[in-house]
């Protein structure tokens, strides 16, 4: 079987769920360009948690985490099958305790991403939490471990965005960032690309900018499942390079 890359995404706003943008177009044309998966593990920044969990309903529901949207995203269905079989795997591989839960279901950071990737809606998909209370080396191991997947046909997703404060929004600067915004942005390619790992981990302590760019770790540590799950030898591209709204970045990685 072939190696699955691996794969993160900034989500951004969830009207990128009905738009046709720039940010969505390149979504469906990596989909277009990668090895079909047999399975879809997403860590979404909306599924955040004490502890870490893991989905293995055969249906997982859709979820509509978002508030004041247009009606047209709460009509959406994202019904692929679950994938009790690979959510087992996942959960004997984490080395740290993790439960298996099916209170939550797919949300709208895996949805708003996946319609546009994959809309036959016919690979299966579960979802992983993040632990709000692990340290980043937690969650990056949580990926080293799910490594071997990809082996198995497994595409590992982490969706949220590397720079995310929506208390700084400002809903003049459509693709554009704000410098601090920016400069973590970067910072943070710089060391996907140096495979300087143990700087991301480190990332409070090494960016000023760190403060202002993560203010709450939700939407960053859906970066360290991929990256823990990336190889030195993996090509890595990166795509969607831009600031949004100022105080977002929708940087999106891919490893293969
Ligand atoms: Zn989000």
């Amino acid at each position: 079987m072939t190696k699955m890359p691996v794969l993160f995404v900034g989500h951004g706003s969830p009207m990128n769920a009905i738009e046709d943008n720039i940010y969505t177009r390149t979504w469906q044309d990596i989909a277009e360009e990668i090895p079909k998966p047999e399975v879809i593990v997403s860590v979404s920044a909306h599924w955040f948690t004490r502890g870490t969990k893991i989905m293995n309903e055969a249906e997982p529901k859709t979820i509509y985490d978002m508030y004041g949207f247009p009606d047209e995203l709460y009509e959406i269905v994202y019904n692929s099958p679950g994938s009790p079989e690979f959510a087992e795997r996942a959960r004997q591989l984490i080395s740290r305790v993790s439960v298996f839960d099916n209170s939550w279901g797919i949300d709208h950071g895996t949805w708003s991403v996946l319609v546009h990737m994959y809309p036959k809606r016919d690979i299966p998909v579960f979802q992983i939490s993040v632990d709000a209370n692990a340290p980043a080396a937690d969650h990056y191991e949580i990926g080293r471990a799910l490594k071997s997947l990809r082996e198995k046909g497994a595409l590992i997703l982490g969706s949220g965005n590397i720079t995310h404060n929506l208390r700084l929004v400002s809903w003049n600067m459509k693709n554009q960032g704000f410098d601090w915004a920016m400069e973590f942005d970067d910072f943070i390619g710089q060391n996907i690309y140096d495979n300087n790992h143990q700087n991301i981990l480190r990332y409070r302590e090494l960016s000023k900018a760190a403060n202002l760019a993560v203010p709450t770790t939700d939407h960053f540590f859906p970066l360290l499942y991929p990256l823990g799950a990336s190889d030195a030898e993996d090509k890595i591209t990166v795509f969607n390079k831009s600031g949004e709204l100022g105080s977002l970045t929708m940087t999106g990685y891919l490893w293969e």
